[in-house]
């Protein structure tokens, strides 16, 4: 910890959005509000520090958005902030203003570019995990995935209704490019035969293996919930494989795709958001530099950035195994 005292701080959203970016960001402009020091807000990500798109906030700026999905600051990816002369200019401009805080609401991403720019210049880091992935250690909770992954839910048991009349096998793809929480939860939660994800590597042949058992034993419905990043490939590729050993049975695909982004944050999510939020200025008045945000057991916990950005979260080898027990 550092006794430097911050007196205006800045927020973005950065990487990819995430529902309940906004609640984050008002419970950030709020409690520095609250404590008497200047926000500012940082239009989309880095880019808006590069390119000067920086902005006083007050308290109605934050007015009537806990509610609402995507970010008010807008998101961006920025090339510039990769190289030393991008990343300079962003100091230059926050600098002009005075900013002397910066809070950077998105994955790990941003959170690499967090560190970059925080061992670069004199201005301090805090990182609120924002994706719908969790894949980022040092916390339970990541703002969004909540959301993201009852919107999954809410779909498939939708298609489960389909599956059922037809007696048709559903291939679901969700998203998660690295990460399989998303396909994970949602799985389990919708009560998938199958769940394939990123992390594990998938037996297909012991997938047709079990449909072909299933359909002995007369079992009607039938869902697979495949991750987009699976290392068999999407839900298209799977189907593919599923139709060439089992062409009699009737297999439809379902993309879910950017519908899980978007939409109204769940209330867990709009409650971490405001935590996480409010922690992140607290931890820049009291000199808590260059971490991450998170709530682990119930509690805050204080990721140093360097390692965020080295540990993923991994699996709970548990929940494969609850999802074999419970799908037979
Ligand atoms: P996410 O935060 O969702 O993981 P990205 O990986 O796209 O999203 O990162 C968001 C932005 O963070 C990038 O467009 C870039 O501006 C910045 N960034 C990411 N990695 C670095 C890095 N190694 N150095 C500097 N900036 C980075």
């Amino acid at each position: 910890m550092s006794d430097s005292k911050v007196s205006k701080i800045g927020v973005l959203t950065s990487g990819g959005d995430s529902p309940g970016m906004n609640a984050a960001v008002r419970a950030v402009v709020r409690t520095g509000l609250y404590h008497g020091l200047d926000m500012y807000g940082v239009m989309r990500g880095y880019s808006g520090m590069v390119e000067d798109d920086i902005f006083k906030m007050e308290s109605r700026s934050v007015a009537n958005i806990i509610q609402r999905g995507g970010t008010i600051l807008k998101t961006a990816r920025c090339k510039e902030f990769f190289e030393y002369e991008g990343r300079k200019k962003a100091y230059d401009n926050l600098k002009k203003r005075g900013i002397d805080g910066l809070v950077v609401i998105g994955g790990d991403g941003s959170f690499n570019g967090a560190l970059k720019f925080s061992k670069e210049f004199d201005i301090p880091c805090i990182g609120l995990p924002g994706t719908i992935d969790k894949d980022i250690a040092g916390t339970d909770f990541t703002i969004g995935f909540d959301t993201a992954v009852n919107t999954a839910v809410e779909a498939i048991d939708k298609i489960r209704d389909t599956a059922d009349a037809h007696d048709r096998l559903f291939i679901i793809e969700v998203m998660g490019r690295d990460a399989g929480y998303i396909a994970l939860h949602s799985g389990i939660a919708t009560g998938a035969e199958h769940i394939l994800i990123p992390e594990k590597k998938t037996d297909i042949d012991q997938v047709v293996k079990s449909l072909q058992e299933k359909e002995k034993r007369r079992k009607l419905v039938n869902l697979i919930v495949v991750a987009e990043g699976d290392e068999f490939g999407g839900a298209e590729e799977v189907a593919k494989h599923v139709k060439g050993k089992l062409p009699h049975i009737d297999t439809r695909v379902c993309i879910l795709g950017h519908i899980q982004r978007g939409g109204s944050p769940t209330c867990l999510d709009r409650l971490i958001a405001s935590r996480m939020g409010y922690h992140a200025v607290e931890s820049l008045m009291v000199g808590r530099h260059n971490v991450m945000v998170g709530i682990q057991n119930n509690k805050m916990h204080y990721t140093p950035l360097e390692n965020a950005v080295k540990a993923k979260q991994k699996i709970n080898e548990e929940w494969m195994k609850i999802v074999k027990i419970l799908a037979s």
